[in-house]
């Protein structure tokens, strides 16, 4: 579509003209996010990019940029960051980027809750809420970009969620308010967990997050480790120890096989990556010969550890090859690899591994980290894979399926083709919230084939 100069004399005259953004340059680079760390979403994203960039400085602004471009129908694709994974930020109908991010207000912290704008980035709040003897429960690796609206609405878990679960987890996201959109736009409150169902993980598709209230934990003294061991399947079942070991205090309980280690640059050169080894990434309370006890019968060498007095103060953390950022430093070390996001059955995790193994050799590289979901402990994968084909990738992941692997499919922007998709409450909030189709329009397959 083409938007109409009356109508972007109007955002100007809301926003001010250096909120807008119309160089068409400007607007292709900041329209996209990480989808192209898979090489099948690359070539189907890679032209997208929105008409314009608004970015609203307060909540007022927000709301009315909202009734503006509900009048004249106009696609809007909320942002915040920019960091999500898998393209669902990617406008895909051109209109509005309605960058949440400069709303950056905390509106109240208190050691139990954090209540924050939208835009305020995660890693302010663990800054502040750590002044105050609080931490987050758990964040993404993107803990030094990621949005607190962003992450409520694009993200699902972290550094944290081996101990607190994720974002669906009952108790972790306490309210929000968000913004309908329709020509009289309403703020509305929610704090009821089911209507909170249209609001987690929404990918944009059901309304603006204006304002969230994430709950905190006490903030605990943690240390970091890397400990070295000779094959995936010893790091893996010290990983197990710690991580059904409810009474331990965890933050951090990653695993990865050679040679995923050799593509961490600061960690080489600190030589924490022994030629050839597992490593687990580990955040814990426990002091350095506690750790080296635990890690013996697995055969575990400590190789790096950092102190409490350093968390979160020096240049990087552990967790920065964690979680996703694992795949990031892999992608810089060798393009032709991308990932998957699995799920093990904690009951057949190493049958599960030995299977695939035999099957796909060195094309799969083993990434789990622990994480629990609905009360429940898993090994959750982000594994790495040699990408050959888009039909081999598929046949992978069925494969993965056909023998019980839990599989989330990063490689697709539609939503609704993905197993988190928490299908009819986000339609139902979508259908309530946003009566003219207008967010985020493109990345539900049920809606294109209509
Ligand atoms: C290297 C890397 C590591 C990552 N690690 C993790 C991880 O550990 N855990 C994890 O869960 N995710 C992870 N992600 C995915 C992503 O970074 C997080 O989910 C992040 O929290 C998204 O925040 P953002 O501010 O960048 O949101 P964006 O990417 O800007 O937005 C994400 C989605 O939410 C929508 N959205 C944004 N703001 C709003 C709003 N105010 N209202 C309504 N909808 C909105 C967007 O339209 C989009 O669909 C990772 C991504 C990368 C690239």
């Amino acid at each position: 579509m083409t938007l109409s100069p009356v109508f972007v004399d109007r955002l100007r005259s809301i926003v001010g003209p250096e909120q807008l953004v119309t160089a068409p340059a400007r607007l292709q680079h900041d329209s996209r996010d990480y989808y192209w760390f898979s090489p099948v979403l690359k070539p189907l994203l890679d032209d997208k990019a929105a008409e314009l960039i608004v970015r609203p400085q307060s909540v007022e602004q927000l709301v009315a940029v909202v009734a503006a471009a509900a009048a004249e129908r106009v696609p809007i694709t909320p942002q915040g960051a920019a960091t999500g994974n898998y393209g669902q930020g990617i406008p895909m109908r051109g209109g509005l980027i309605l960058s949440t991010r400069h709303l950056t207000r905390i509106v109240e912290l208190t050691p139990a809750a954090a209540r924050v704008e939208a835009g305020v980035i995660l890693k302010t709040i663990e800054n502040e809420a750590r002044a105050i003897g609080a931490e987050l429960r758990f964040f993404p690796s993107t803990l030094l970009t990621a949005t607190a609206g962003g992450f409520l609405a694009g993200g699902s878990g972290g550094i944290g969620s081996v101990t607190w679960g994720t974002l669906w987890d009952p108790g972790n996201v306490l309210g929000v308010i968000v913004v309908t959109v329709e020509e009289r736009p309403r703020l509305l409150t929610i704090s009821d967990p089911q209507e909170m169902q249209g609001v987690i993980h929404n990918c944009g598709l059901t309304c603006i997050i204006a304002d969230l209230t994430l709950a905190l934990a006490p903030a605990q003294p943690w240390q970091q480790y890397v400990v070295a061991f000779d094959s995936f399947e010893s790091g893996l079942r010290f990983g197990e120890s710690l991580a059904y070991d409810d009474d331990l205090p965890k933050r951090l309980v990653t695993l990865l096989e050679w040679p995923i280690p050799s593509y961490f640059r600061q960690l080489v050169r600190d030589n924490a990556c022994p030629d050839g080894k597992a490593l687990a990434l580990l955040h814990l309370t426990l002091d350095e010969a506690e750790v080296a006890a635990r890690a013996a019968p697995f055969g575990g060498q400590i190789t790096w550890r950092s102190p409490p007095s350093a968390y979160l103060r020096s240049d990087w953390q552990l967790s920065d090859f964690s979680w996703n950022h694992t795949t990031l430093w892999a992608l810089k070390s060798d393009p032709q690899l991308t990932y998957l996001q699995d799920q093990f059955d904690p009951q057949r995790v190493h049958e599960q591994l030995r299977l695939r193994k035999e099957r796909y050799g060195d094309d799969i590289l083993e990434h789990i980290e622990f994480m629990k979901f609905r009360g429940k402990m898993y090994p959750q994968g982000l594994s790495l894979v040699r990408f050959r084909s888009p039909q081999h990738l598929q046949e992978l992941m069925d494969f993965c399926e056909s023998i019980g692997i839990w599989m989330a499919n990063p490689h697709t922007h539609f939503l609704d083709e993905d197993v988190r998709w928490n299908g009819q409450p986000i339609l139902d909030a979508r259908r309530r919230w946003d009566p003219h189709g207008l967010l985020n329009p493109g990345h539900l397959r049920s809606l294109e084939e209509k």
